[in-house]
């Protein structure tokens, strides 16, 4: 119930989503444990956007985009954001 556990299509496959469900960081080399709530998201929605991968990673490996409509991004999500809004100066 609720956004505790849902499931989700992302990259053409369905992942169990949701912040009780226990998942590691997915940045590669990257052991921290993290739950799949939208808090350990990449963006803002769950399975991936135009701006974000819909991964979900530590607190280490987001990055805010300071709009709320994006929310927080991955590495790779951040630099290929801030490429193109080069006006947002983090
Ligand atoms: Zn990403
Ligand atoms: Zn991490």
């Amino acid at each position: 119930m609720g956004y505790a556990h849902y499931k989700i299509w992302r990259n053409g496959q369905q992942i169990e989503a949701g912040y009780g469900v226990t998942a590691t960081c997915e940045e590669p080399g990257c052991r921290a444990e993290i739950d799949r709530g939208l808090g350990c998201l990449c963006g803002t929605e769950p399975g991936g956007s135009e701006t974000s991968c819909g991964g979900y990673y530590c607190g280490q490996h987001l990055y805010m985009s300071l709009d709320g409509d994006v929310g927080d991004l991955c590495g790779r999500c951040i630099t290929a954001y801030r490429r193109e809004h080069p006006h947002v100066d983090v």
